[in-house]
This record gives structure tokens, C-alpha cells and sequence, in this order.
């Protein structure tokens, strides 16, 4: 097939008038003619019909500049629900009430919303009530001042610690300088309560530390401690720019679900490996629970550790690979109560995980409590 565009001045086709005229000659002699015009290309086919493969190609030649709609999308800034306002309280925004100056009657988020809405306040009110249960435990449901329930209170301190900071890092993530540093707060307090839950799960299956080597109860707090450092470095090595990224801000149908945060990039399989990694260390101490409780409440304890650990599974799985129901919403569809207009919050894949994390600490703590009881 040859081209033969020789009589098409562009110049002249984007002044409108007048149209131009070439053809498409094939290898068997047959031609095919067209004009270039502002207007749709009307294809003429003088001899034959053409086969399916080339008359589809050549009708995108000729038309698709001008059969595309216009693009919404999400990071327009006409569209962005995500950036906060210069002078207004990011706390506010993303709390309360995010007024960008203008309506956004295309979004999820009605006029006043914010993405990190609902994920903030998951952590937020979960972070009152463990603080209230770390306050209140030590007067209220310890019998005996031993190791297991000392450690029992710090862990559902950690856990305190890991919420609020989750809350702070969600409601200063518009911000890409601030958030450099509140994302690492949130994952150092995620691995120091990984930490501190291991070193009182393995006081629990052993009584106290009854015949243990102090090389087993440092082991997980010194790999969280690795992890924690290896991304600490990562990140004072890496610019903000580097790191900075947009999820949804291309094309859609609906909007207020595009998010910036600061990636892992090439080591985000890291994150997510070793994060799974360090949430299932707890099993190590399976054997002790057997070898001090019993089988009967051994298996009770680990059935309630079975469940906390599927929970948190099905929401990494959910957060970090299947990422829906973001696009599925973004795209117009999915289950419609994920959207409060009026609350101005989305169910998110994140704030679905931040739900099922709230669940499974609430189980995790119920577990050493029940176990506890046995000691
Ligand atoms: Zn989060």
C-alpha cells in the first residue's frame, strides 16, 4: 500500500477552506480516496469494498483527531478536591470542610469533601478508644503486674500511637512537603507497634519469658528495626519530586477519588513483602501457646489469630493489588453507598483497609486478653 499525500497542504487544511484531496493506492492497483477537511472525513471507496483491516485503519487515519470527545480529568484543576487551598487549614479541609472555591457536581465527594476524609477519621476515633483501653488497662483488667500484662499495655499503647499517627499522616498527605516526613511517622509507628505486639505475644505463649532465650524476644523488634532504617535511609536519599505521585488523576467519569502520596517505586514489593512478613511473625510463637496452654485454648487463641491474620491479608490484598473500588468508581460504577455526598467521604480501597486493620487490632487485643485469662 502507498500513500500518496502529495496534494495535502497542511497549511492550507488548518486554515479550513478549502478541502484537499489524495488517495491510497494498494499493491493491486486498487485506490482509495479521501479528502482532508475540518470538518469529519467522508471516505469514498470508487472500486471495490475494502477488507475489514484496512478500511478500519484508514478510517482512523482520517477521522480520530477529531472522533475523540473532550478528556476530563481528574487532576484538572478544576476537578481537584485533593489540593488544599493555600491559607486554609489542611486539618480542616480534610476533617470538616474542604471549600476549593468552586462546585464540583461531578464528584463523589460533593462539593465540600476530601478523599482523606473517612480514612482519617477510621484512625482517629480507633485511636481514642485503644487510648482509653491503654489508660484504663493496667486499673482495670491486669490481676498481676508480670511481664505478659506489662507488655499487653505497651503494645495497646503502640497501637494508640500507630492510630494517631495514621490520622496525622492522612490529613497532611495534599501536602508533599509535609507528608515526606508524617508517612514515615506512619510506618515507624506501624513497625514499633509490629514490634511491641510480637515481644507480648511471645511473653504471653511463655508465661513471662519462662525458659527463653533473649535472642528469641529481640528477633522481631530487631527486624522491624531494619526495615524501619532500611526506608528511613530510602527516603532522606530520595527528593520529594522523586517520590511524589498521582493515583487517578487521568481521564474519568467521576471525580474526587484522585489521591497524591509520596511511593515506594522500585521498592514498593519491598514494603508490601516485608510489611506481610513482619504481620505474620506472630506465628512463630504457635508452638509455646501449645506447649503451655493446652491443646483446647491453644487452638482457641490461634483460631482468633487465624482470623485477625486473614483480615489483614484480605486488606493488603485489597489496598495494595486489587486497588478497587477506586477504579470501578472512578469509571461510574460500583455498589453506590461507598459514596456519602453529604458526609463528603468515599469507601475507598484505603479506607476499607483502615477498617479491616481497626478490626483485626481490636481481635489481636481481644486474643492476649483471652489468653491472658488462662495465665
Ligand atoms: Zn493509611
Amino acid at each position: 500500500m502507498r500513500f500518496d499525500l502529495s496534494a495535502v497542504d497542511l497549511k492550507e487544511c488548518s486554515a479550513c477552506e478549502p478541502s484537499s484531496y489524495s488517495q491510497i493506492e494498494f499493491q493491486d492497483g486498487q485506490q482509495l480516496s479521501f479528502s482532508f477537511t475540518n470538518r469529519p472525513a467522508v471516505v469514498t471507496v470508487p472500486t471495490r469494498r475494502l477488507s475489514q483491516p484496512a478500511a478500519i485503519k484508514t478510517m482512523m487515519f482520517t477521522s480520530s483527531s477529531e472522533a475523540k470527545p473532550k478528556c476530563s480529568r481528574a487532576d484538572d484543576p478544576e476537578n481537584d478536591q485533593y489540593s488544599v487551598r493555600p491559607g486554609v487549614s489542611m486539618c480542616w479541609s480534610v476533617l470538616c470542610k474542604n471549600d476549593t472555591g468552586r462546585s464540583h457536581p461531578g464528584s463523589l465527594l460533593g462539593d465540600f469533601g476530601h478523599i482523606e476524609r473517612l480514612s482519617s477519621w477510621v484512625h482517629l476515633l480507633a485511636g481514642i478508644v485503644f487510648f482509653i483501653y491503654a489508660v484504663a488497662r493496667p486499673f482495670v483488667l491486669t490481676q498481676e503486674h508480670t511481664a505478659a500484662e506489662s507488655l499487653t499495655t505497651l503494645s495497646a499503647w503502640s497501637i494508640t500511637f500507630a492510630f494517631f499517627s495514621s490520622a496525622i499522616y492522612h490529613v497532611t498527605s495534599p501536602s508533599k512537603r509535609l507528608s515526606r516526613f508524617t508517612r514515615q511517622l506512619d510506618y515507624f509507628a506501624i513497625y514499633l507497634g509490629l514490634a511491641s505486639g510480637y515481644v507480648a505475644d511471645f511473653a504471653i505463649a511463655t508465661k513471662s519469658f519462662q525458659n527463653t532465650s533473649i535472642l528469641a524476644i529481640v528477633d522481631g523488634p530487631i527486624a522491624c528495626a531494619v526495615v524501619a532504617v532500611f526506608f528511613f535511609v530510602r527516603r532522606c536519599m530520595l527528593s520529594s519530586d522523586e517520590t511524589w505521585d498521582t493515583f487517578l488523576g487521568g481521564c474519568t467519569l467521576s471525580f474526587g477519588l484522585m489521591r497524591r502520596m509520596h511511593v515506594d517505586r522500585g521498592h514498593t514489593g519491598v514494603r508490601q513483602s516485608t510489611s506481610f512478613l513482619l504481620s505474620i511473625s506472630y506465628f512463630v510463637t504457635v508452638p509455646l501457646l501449645y506447649d503451655n496452654f493446652g491443646t483446647r485454648e491453644a487452638t482457641t487463641i490461634f483460631i482468633l489469630e487465624i482470623m485477625c491474620m486473614f483480615i489483614l491479608l484480605i486488606g493488603m490484598i485489597l489496598d495494595n493489588k486489587v486497588v478497587q473500588p477506586d477504579s470501578l468508581l472512578s469509571e461510574g460504577r460500583g455498589a453506590g453507598f461507598l459514596a456519602c455526598k453529604r458526609g463528603g467521604c468515599v469507601g475507598n480501597a484505603h479506607s476499607i483497609w483502615h477498617i479491616l486493620s481497626v478490626i483485626a487490632a481490636v481481635k489481636s487485643a481481644m486474643s492476649r486478653e483471652y489468653a491472658l485469662t488462662l495465665s
